[in-house]
């Protein structure tokens, strides 16, 4: 099983995101840790204090954190549950809510993957997307980071931002490189309708980029990382020589059951999905009364299930494993879609061999017709 812990705090809210998070209320942190440490213990007691394969700590900004509040959750992680032996255990963070003091004190903690949001190398993109530091302060983190002891660090990137052009995302690209970081990833700009660019674009005050650019910037970052050994196994991932994967999302796009701690944080075990109450005030009154939350807990349909394996397997490069897919949900899906699988191997847009199904380099731009095709909406 891997445990995700969700901290919703953010120094400021940047301009494209929707995310569950809250700005300037760190006064809320102590006692929002208080409330997970308690979370986690009434589910190691619940669960029988099973065995944790990986912890990632995401948000929000979970390095807006005290060392002091992370290593009360820890303490309760490690009363609630078995860690496995050399488990990746990584942290969110942003490069300007970290120093030399927390890096170290996240290592103590048991710690060993650093993720960082660098989005851009241009301080102009950087403030116009609301990023709240400059390149310089990622360079210097970054060393501290290395300096501190992080063997395993990855960088961010985003691409198809507003007024960015070719040459300035191959700058991001060469440059975050040039640091070699074990993983990369680099995403593609969302429009969330609840953003502030969102608004912006609704208002006509900024201008989102082109289809046709944002697939020439996706080419580019394949191209350039794949020059540069950073093997490509997922979607939007990268890593170093292929040895540095993130464990914890690979878990999670082959379907393994992991356990969400926090407010608004979603689970998923066997046919069993929740998620928490996205509201710090409901979640601790809860939780202080000993209650877990399981808000909208759902029990997925068989169809459901095979619709979410397949939807998630596929976006990775080792592709979805068609034994593995037939031993847990006991769905063969090259019997049951043998002509729209031929169709897409036509269309080149999938690879099929006798053991998996993989997307082509065409088919990476095309999931969701893909999903369709395959009738797992
Ligand atoms: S740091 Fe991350 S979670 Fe926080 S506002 Fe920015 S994108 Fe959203």
């Amino acid at each position: 099983m891997n445990l995700y812990l969700h901290f919703p705090f953010c120094q400021q809210r940047c301009f494209y995101c929707d995310f569950f998070t809250l700005n300037n209320q760190e006064h809320l942190i102590g006692e929002y840790c208080d409330t997970m440490a308690k979370e986690i213990l009434l589910y190691g007691q619940k669960l029988g204090h099973p065995t944790i394969e990986t912890i990632y700590l995401g948000g929000g900004t979970p390095s807006v954190v005290d060392l002091e509040n992370l290593t009360k959750v820890f303490e309760s992680i490690r009363k609630s549950f078995q860690i496995k032996s050399g488990a990746e255990i990584s942290i969110e963070s942003n490069p300007d809510s970290i120093d030399k003091e927390k890096l170290k004190g996240y290592l103590k903690i048991g710690i060993n993957r650093l993720s960082m949001g660098v989005q851009a190398w241009q301080n102009d993109l950087l403030e116009l997307i609301g990023r709240t530091y400059q390149i310089e302060t990622v360079q210097k983190s970054y060393k501290l980071a290395r300096e501190a002891g992080f063997k395993n660090i990855s960088l961010d990137l985003m691409f198809a931002l507003p007024n960015q052009n070719k040459k300035q995302w191959l700058e991001s690209l060469i440059e975050v490189i040039k640091l070699q970081p074990e993983h990369i990833s680099c995403y593609s700009l969302e429009w969330d309708n609840n953003s502030i660019f969102g608004n912006h674009l609704r208002s006509g005050k900024i201008k989102a980029s082109t289809d046709e650019l944002d697939r020439e910037m996706y080419a580019m970052a394949c191209e350039e990382l794949e020059k540069a050994d950073y093997k490509q196994y997922e979607i939007s991932n990268f890593s170093r020589g292929g040895s540095f994967k993130c464990q914890h999302n690979s878990d999670f796009w082959h379907y393994r059951d992991y356990l969400g701690i926090g407010t608004g944080a979603e689970s998923r075990m066997g046919d069993k999905t929740w998620q928490n109450k996205k509201s710090i005030k409901a979640y601790t009154k809860k939780i202080n009364e000993g209650e877990l939350i399981a808000d909208q807990l759902e029990t997925l349909s068989r169809e459901e299930q095979i619709a979410g394996y397949i939807s998630l397997a596929l976006r990775t490069n080792a592709g979805l494993n068609l034994n593995d897919l037939l031993e847990k949900l006991a769905f063969d899906l090259e019997k049951e879609r043998r002509a729209e699988l031929k169709k897409l191997v036509t269309e080149n847009l999938i690879e099929q061999d006798n053991y998996s199904i993989k997307l082509s380099k065409k088919g990476k731009d095309l999931l969701n017709y893909i999903l369709l095709e395959l009738k797992v909406f």
